[in-house]
């Protein structure tokens, strides 16, 4: 992979992308981005969990929006959502990054990607490797044949895909890729800041 040509295809689309070798160089730079005192609003990660973001932002000086609490409740977890929707940044990971300068996410309910799309004043996304495709039609093929499924088993649900390891677009009532994002760039070029890894994370 050029990595230059990849940054490239990125800033026309007005996304700072920086590249890392390892998780630890990554998530060193996620800590510089976010200022003490700042409202920190977090997406439905598992890369961010498997590699320990959370809990470093735990032990940060900022107002951190933490939706992973122990026992929060579905009252607070909505508010927490709705609160990130003003925050100063958000972070997050996407379902896929294309070659071509794209990201693409799914959602249940919305708010990772409402948040994506509009509301924080910044926005920093760790993807790992495993997670760049070539274009959009690949894009698409990893969420059905990866990411979804691999998430409904996360959250043990019942939904076709966990048996069959595929999306079959099911109507079951636990569907949790209600909606699916394209990002194909920012009106504000210092919005948006994508950190590549060279190993994998999350689905
Ligand atoms: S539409 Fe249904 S079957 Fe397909 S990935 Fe989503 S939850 Fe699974």
């Amino acid at each position: 992979m050029d990595f230059q040509k990849l940054k490239d295809k990125y800033a026309v689309h007005h996304i700072n992308l920086e590249y890392f070798p390892t998780i630890v160089e990554a998530k060193a730079r996620v800590q510089a981005l976010i200022l003490d005192g700042q409202v920190v609003g977090i997406g439905g990660s598992t890369t961010l969990n498997e590699w320990g973001i959370v809990d470093e932002l735990r032990n940060r000086q900022i107002h951190f929006l933490d939706r992973f609490v122990p026992g929060i409740t579905p009252a607070q977890l909505s508010e927490v959502f709705h609160q990130s929707f003003n925050a100063d940044v958000y972070l997050s990971s996407v379902n896929a990054m294309t070659e071509e300068g794209e990201l693409v996410c799914i959602d249940k309910n919305g708010n990772r990607i409402g948040a994506l799309l509009y509301g924080p004043k910044k926005v920093i996304l760790v993807v790992g490797k495993n997670k760049l495709v070539k274009n959009l039609d690949e894009a698409f093929n990893r969420l059905r044949t990866v990411a979804a499924p691999a998430n409904a088993r996360r959250y043990n649900l019942t939904t076709p895909c966990v048996t069959t390891g595929v999306c079959m677009d099911c109507d079951h009532p636990q569907r949790l890729c209600n909606m699916e994002i394209i990002i194909k760039g920012q009106a504000d070029p210092s919005r948006m800041t994508l950190l590549f890894v060279n190993e994998d994370g999350g689905f």
